[in-house]
């Protein structure tokens, strides 16, 4: 539910013009069932309310131009994307401890930078033009990464300019200290756009691609601690609704104003997609043993 779009400023152009409907994340990626999703961090913090909302169709934004929409994400990105989700999904159903995809990593990148900043108002905040740096002009940040994972859960989250602070950090916790962080997290991917140099398992894509790879190989435990082996939360690093002694739950606070647009969408049927089993504290081998289960 929006309002009737007038002219307003694109999050990736900066032009003003008459917004298009993107889905987020792209078609090419699924999403295309009806949705419901509310501002997360504006209810956690304003109100004990949640205020939901239905996208028909898929989770959809309107602030994007037609030709930033349709012309510059729409032709090679969102593809490029979509065949990546594709390889990820294959991986899980066949059950394969890894996956390994070969394309344009610039591309998988435009793609998720571009649908983050679709999400939502254009805004001046260092990490927005940073993104859209990259996409333009292809400058990598100088000290940001994007990391990519592979996310077995339903939910979708894409988050903008905020910081997760870690409740009981230890020696075992991904987190130790506070990060800033935007992302995008769906099934069967998460993206997450911060300053940290490592984050758990996640891979690196700007490294990627400076390195002139074109490949990208993801183990099918790439959601988890990689000191405990434990699966993290769907809304790892932040901490929403499932309150627990999670040693990798955070809170999360706004840094910017766009945080305040960061959107989580609410399941129709909860749950993890893949399950991935412990045995004394350790993730076995999910290519040797029957480990993975499907909903
Ligand atoms: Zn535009």
């Amino acid at each position: 539910m929006q309002d009737k779009p007038k002219n307003v400023r694109c999050p990736i152009c900066r032009k003003y013009k008459y917004p298009t409907e993107d889905h987020i994340p792209p078609r090419s990626c699924g999403n295309s069932q009806n949705t419901k999703y509310h501002f997360f961090l504006t209810d956690y913090i304003g109100s004990q309310n949640r205020t939901e909302f239905i996208s028909q169709g898929g989770l959809k934004r309107r602030f994007l131009c037609s030709d930033c929409n349709n012309r510059l994400l729409g032709a090679g990105p969102d593809k490029e994307l979509g065949s990546l989700c594709q390889t990820a999904a294959k991986a899980i159903s066949e059950k394969e401890s890894s996956l390994t995809w070969e394309g344009d990593i610039k591309q998988i990148i435009v793609a998720a930078l571009g649908h983050i900043l679709g999400a939502m108002h254009y805004d001046k905040s260092l990490p927005a033009k940073e993104m859209r740096a990259f996409i333009h002009k292809g400058i990598v940040p100088e000290q940001s990464k994007l990391f990519l994972f592979l996310y077995p859960f339903h939910e979708i989250f894409v988050v903008r300019d905020c910081v997760a602070a870690p409740l009981k950090p230890n020696k075992q916790s991904i987190l130790t200290e506070p990060i800033g962080l935007s992302g995008m997290y769906f099934y069967p991917l998460a993206f997450i756009y911060t300053e940290k140099e490592n984050l758990g398992n996640g891979l690196d894509l700007f490294e990627i691609y400076q390195e002139g790879e074109t490949k990208i190989t993801l183990n099918i435990d790439s959601w988890s601690n990689p000191i405990t082996k434990t699966v993290l939360p769907a809304d790892w690093p932040f901490h929403l609704d499932n309150i627990n002694d999670n040693l990798d739950s955070g809170c999360m606070t706004m840094a910017g104003a766009a945080g305040g647009e960061s959107i989580s969408t609410i399941p129709q049927s909860k749950g993890v997609l893949i399950k991935i089993h412990h045995k004394n504290g350790t993730l076995t081998n999910p290519a040797t043993n029957e480990l993975l289960r499907f909903k």
